[in-house]
């Protein structure tokens, strides 16, 4: 172990908030040893803006409890964690861990429990990267630095501590990561770690709850560099684990909407992860449609059940939460209307809560070559830039132009289209819940799905125990969800 001193790393409190350097010092008045620790120690010393701080110590949660009070909240149960709140922040403050005790390792090796407290030592070695092991003691100017990862963040290379095989197997999500710093950092991966990253041990995955693996996936959205992760999440074979419904290949759309993800992400808006499953997920929705359309369901049904059978699939794999699933159905449902929107309700859509995202992914969509888009996203593009008077003269425009078009291809009814106005217009829910919220009649629909030969299909392939047929429903207050994408 070196200690070196922290303002020769690049390092000093002047880069810290208030919100760590008061737990560190909350911690160290109490009598406790504590370090800034992971992804906060080495965004700095790479001079990248950290996502947050991390902080270990030696006290216990519960003992972090007694020092921080109410500011506290004791989380987790295979890792039990103290939340503290520091002004508006939270930090997560760990207490050192010893290895694993043997009766908490599943038959595969994966660590199910882990509350075994220990030494700074054995807290470091069990981290997952060297970079991520530097310990940082602001207040001392110290940097402790067990395994010269000092080197590895110059040569900028991303070595496992220990075995690379017995670290995926302990914690699969671990391949996530790598693929993740590698992409985040633009780092190399250790040759030891690329000897056996094989597809055939990304299998491991399958042993990782669905809810893990859709915090991971959000991560790997929002980290900044999801248009260099996604070839890694192909040749690593990790997108067949994470999306087994998606073909693994990086479509124009795809790679379109994570370069537009990556530089939002840049100039500081906000992204909603949600967002780019909707991306994802687009072609497999088309496809499950055009299933049901072949089946002689009506476009509007045939929608709505594609969109729920495409979503119950991957959640299989990540399961998306229920306010985020119905988000992304609004958006593939936006499609729909921003396409051939009726005049009168012209308006009413440019204000639609979901109007931005809709709006967004139908321009990506058009810019990345899909015909199908006919023009919309461009002239909703403009729409929005007019004057009232002008969007009033764009709305007649675009009646003459669309009743030319129907009269050309169905001669439809004329009073249909003199009945249109370009006054505001309701427009009905984008979707329906999925399911009905009390038991009985959850049970009543089952039992009237059941009976109909496509929702029998969409059970395929899912076990009686899979965790999805267990989800708790939650109610949620939609009104106070705030969506990325266009904020
Ligand atoms: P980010 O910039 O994404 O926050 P991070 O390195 O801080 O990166 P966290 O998930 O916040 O990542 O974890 C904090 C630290 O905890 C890591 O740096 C690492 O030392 C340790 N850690 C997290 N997950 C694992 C894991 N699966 N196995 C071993 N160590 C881990
Ligand atoms: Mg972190």
């Amino acid at each position: 172990m070196q200690t070196l001193r922290a303002s020769k790393c690049g390092l000093s409190t002047a880069q810290l908030p208030s919100s760590i350097l008061d737990v560190i010092d909350a911690l160290t008045k109490a009598g406790y040893e504590a370090y800034i620790v992971g992804g906060g120690v080495r965004d700095l010393m790479l001079g990248l803006n950290p996502k947050d701080y991390d902080a270990v110590t030696n006290a216990t949660p519960s003992q972090v409890k007694e020092v921080f009070g109410r500011r506290c909240r004791i989380i987790g149960r295979r890792f039990e964690l103290a939340h503290v709140y520091s002004g508006r922040e939270l930090i997560e403050v760990a207490t050192f861990r010893a290895p694993p005790k043997k009766e908490v390792t599943s038959a595969a090796g994966m660590i199910l429990r882990d509350n075994n407290w220990g030494t700074i030592e054995q807290d470091f070695a069990r981290r997952d990267f060297s970079i991520n092991a530097l310990y940082y003691q602001p207040r001392k100017n110290e940097v402790l630095d067990f395994c010269n990862a000092v080197d590895d963040i110059k040569h900028k290379t991303l070595r496992l501590l220990g075995d690379p095989l017995q670290r995926f197997e302990e914690d699969p999500v671990r391949m996530l990561r790598t693929l993740r710093f590698a992409a985040k950092l633009n780092f190399s991966i250790d040759e030891k770690i690329l000897d056996i990253f094989t597809p055939e041990i990304t299998q491991l995955l399958r042993d990782v709850s669905p809810h893990r693996l859709y915090d991971e996936s959000q991560k790997l959205f929002t980290m900044g560099h999801l248009n260099r992760v996604m070839p890694m999440l192909i040749d690593f074979g990790i997108w067949r684990q994470l999306f087994a419904e998606i073909k693994p290949e990086i479509t124009p759309f795809i790679e379109r909407a994570a370069k537009n993800t990556d530089q939002r992400i840049s100039i500081g808006k906000t992204i909603n992860p949600a967002f780019f499953y909707a991306v994802l997920l687009w072609k497999p929705f088309l496809e499950r449609c055009d299933f049901y359309l072949s089946k002689g369901v009506v476009a509007a049904e045939a929608r709505a059940q594609a969109g729920l059978d495409v979503l119950k699939r991957q959640a299989t794999r990540t399961i998306i939460p229920r306010f985020a699933e119905t988000f992304i159905r609004e958006v593939w449902e936006m499609q729909t209307r921003l396409l051939n929107p009726k005049p009168q309700q012209i308006e009413a859509l440019s204000s639609h809560a979901r109007f931005r995202a809709g709006f967004d992914f139908l321009l990506l969509r058009e810019k990345s070559g899909d015909n199908n888009t006919q023009g919309m996203g461009i002239w909703w593009e403009n729409y929005q830039t007019l004057s009232v008077d002008e969007r009033e003269r764009a709305i007649a425009d675009y009646n003459r132009q669309r009743a030319k078009s129907r009269r050309k291809v169905s001669r439809a009814p004329a009073e249909e289209i003199k009945t249109a106005s370009i006054q505001q217009a309701e427009i009905e829910p984008l979707v329906n819940e999925p399911e009905p919220r009390s038991r009985r009649a959850r049970k009543a629909k089952s039992a009237s799905d059941s009976r109909r030969q496509p929702a029998a299909e969409v059970a395929e392939g899912i076990s009686a125990d899979h965790p999805i047929l267990k989800r708790k429903r939650v109610q949620r207050d939609l009104s106070q969800v705030v969506f990325g994408p266009t904020q």
